[in-house]
């Protein structure tokens, strides 16, 4: 069976791109491998998404696939953006991010946001590819729901009235940021 490494601690993200995926696929995480995380060293999506891609290619000799993705708030100056997971790791877990944007937004007429996924497909020898899916959305007033994970539960998704925590598992795999940018990928790469 062929392997893929697919790029990310997150458990989260590794179980959306598996699920993504052609089921052709083994798929090896960085901790079955003992593979720590790189420094996320640059200011965009694209640029971590190539970092990790980078970084996670030279450990092994099969396909590596890797995400940055985040949440950008329009009202605040689009943050936490690639700061989205680190924020929660300063807050102390994803709730208490919640918890603190909600207050921030508390006063706030807009509360557009996007969620924004970076993909960035490596193979040996070969030019990588890298792809950006993005959804739209606003903040929801409070936190609801439990499926999913990071910030779920404060995004509804345009033309929904549910967040992205309350919705079927598998309905938000069929339509969010990663499904999109996943989609872009496999137009380039038919393998997957
Ligand atoms: P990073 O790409 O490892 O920097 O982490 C991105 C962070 O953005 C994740 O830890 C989550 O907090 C958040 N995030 C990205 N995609 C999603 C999603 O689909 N749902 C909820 N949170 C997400």
């Amino acid at each position: 069976m062929k392997k893929i490494l697919i790029g990310t601690h997150n458990k989260g993200k590794f179980k959306e791109i598996a699920y993504l995926m052609s089921k052709k696929y083994k798929k090896i995480s960085p901790e079955t491998l003992k593979i720590p995380s790189p420094k996320e060293t640059s200011k965009t999506f694209n640029g971590n998404s190539k970092l990790k891609a980078n970084f996670f290619s030279k450990f092994v000799d099969y396909p590596v696939i890797s995400d940055d993705s985040g949440l950008c708030i329009k009202s605040l100056k689009n943050e936490p953006g690639i700061f989205s997971a680190r924020l929660a790791k300063r807050k102390g877990s994803f709730f208490k991010a919640m918890k603190f944007i909600l207050k921030k937004m508390k006063n706030k007429k807009d509360r557009s946001a996007y969620f924004i996924c970076s993909l960035s497909y490596k193979e040996k020898r070969k030019k990588m590819v890298t792809k950006i899916g993005k959804i739209n959305g606003i903040i929801s007033k409070k936190i609801s729901g439990k499926n999913g994970f990071g910030y779920d539960p404060i995004f509804i998704p345009r033309n929904y009235t549910i967040t992205f925590g309350q919705m079927i598992y598998s309905k938000k795999l069929k339509i969010d940021h990663r499904y999109i940018a996943f989609q872009k990928l496999k137009k380039k790469i038919k393998i997957l």
